[in-house]
């Protein structure tokens, strides 16, 4: 379960004085101006009531105003509304479909530290997301035990000083753009402090949905790191690339910071050839490097967004026959207890 969205409060310090307030507090205000209903979120973008539920199946609706703006007015099949619109299907019991199906709690090195692979580790930082995607596969998972929430990342930190084995840290959560800068600070200062710790990754939805996050303070603590830093955004649809999120990217990408984007493959979303092709076209257009396309986790709610491995293998030649090497990312699936993500091919996809 998600912890409440309450969006951390920007200390006055953090603030004063500072060129870049005016993108600080935007994207606070974005997070408390999200929609956070059902009904608004309809009436937002001009749908009737009726065609779905207000019942959030446990998971509450939460996207940005800048988010929604990009959807088609009119449209119950836009590809960014079908993310994030509860639906009754997300009620159904479908076998195969469970809580935890990554494994995450048996891979929990300690509180709010996970390990799956060789030299690199993931760091839940909190439970909080700039928008609730209806297939995430975290959607149950219980946060409020694991997390270290907001600046408290100290059992996580230790494992890390002591696993000399590590080079690389992963910032998850939930979503570490999340945490303002003061947090994120502090948070990079001590992971910069551990001698072994070489890279930190960024995995994070934050300048997709809001864009206004990637302000000049954050770009300039990346930049100013001892640890290189690396980020991998999560983007669906090329309908998600506006003009808004393509500067918010290139601050980053200019300011040297790689950008790779992880997508899911998601029925009714980008399950067809053009969406894919547009998508991966967009992002090499703004020099984001496509990285993975992920089969969906068969999280309990969220059968109702799979693509079968056979048809998304399909989609895979047809990326392949049509776009540049650079522009095609690996199709992989997660299985618990395996040491990599594990890559989907025409013989295994069966
Ligand atoms: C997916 C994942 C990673 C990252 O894997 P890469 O192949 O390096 O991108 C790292 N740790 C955990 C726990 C993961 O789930
Ligand atoms: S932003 Fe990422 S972690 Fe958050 S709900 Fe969406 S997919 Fe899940």
């Amino acid at each position: 379960m998600f912890v409440p969205l309450l969006p951390p409060e920007t200390p006055a310090a953090a603030t004063a004085g500072d060129p870049g307030t005016k993108a600080v507090t935007d994207w606070h205000a974005s997070m408390r101006n999200a929609l956070r209903s059902t009904y608004d979120l309809l009436r937002f973008v001009g749908l009737e009531h009726d065609i779905a539920q207000e019942v959030d199946h446990g998971f509450p609706v939460f996207v940005p105003l800048e988010y929604a703006r990009r959807m088609r007015r009119g449209d119950a099949d836009d590809p960014l509304l079908r993310q994030v619109l509860p639906v009754a299907a997300e009620g159904e019991t479908v076998p195969g479909f469970i809580s935890d199906p990554v494994g995450d709690h048996d891979a929990m090195v300690t509180s709010g530290l996970i390990q799956k692979y060789d030299g690199r580790a993931l760091m839940i930082t909190t439970g909080a997301c700039g928008v609730h995607c209806r297939y995430c596969f975290r959607r149950s998972f219980p946060y409020s035990e694991s997390a270290g929430l907001s600046d408290q990342f100290d059992h996580a930190l230790e494992a890390i000083e002591q696993n000399k084995g590590l080079d690389e840290v992963l910032l998850s959560g939930g979503d570490p753009l999340t945490l303002n800068d003061v947090i994120l600070d502090r948070l990079l200062d001590r992971l910069e402090s551990v001698p072994h710790l070489r890279r930190v990754r960024f995995h994070t939805r934050m300048p997709i949905v809001i864009p206004s996050r990637v302000s000049a303070g954050l770009v300039e603590r990346l930049r100013s790191s001892r640890l290189t830093c690396w980020f991998v955004v999560h983007c669906n649809h090329a309908n998600e690339l506006d003009e808004e999120t393509a500067a918010g990217l290139a601050k980053l990408i200019d300011a040297g910071v790689p950008v790779l984007n992880q997508a899911v493959l998601l029925r009714g979303v980008n399950d067809q050839e053009e969406a894919l092709v547009a998508l991966m076209r967009r992002l090499v257009d703004l020099r984001v490097q496509p990285y993975y396309l992920h089969q969906l986790d068969r999280v309990s709610g969220a059968a109702h967004f799979e693509v079968s491995p056979a048809r998304g293998s399909q989609l895979m030649q047809t990326l392949h026959s049509r776009l540049p090497g650079y522009a095609v990312p690996r199709y992989v699936r997660e299985i618990a207890g395996c040491e990599s993500k594990t890559p989907i091919t025409d013989s295994n996809s069966l």
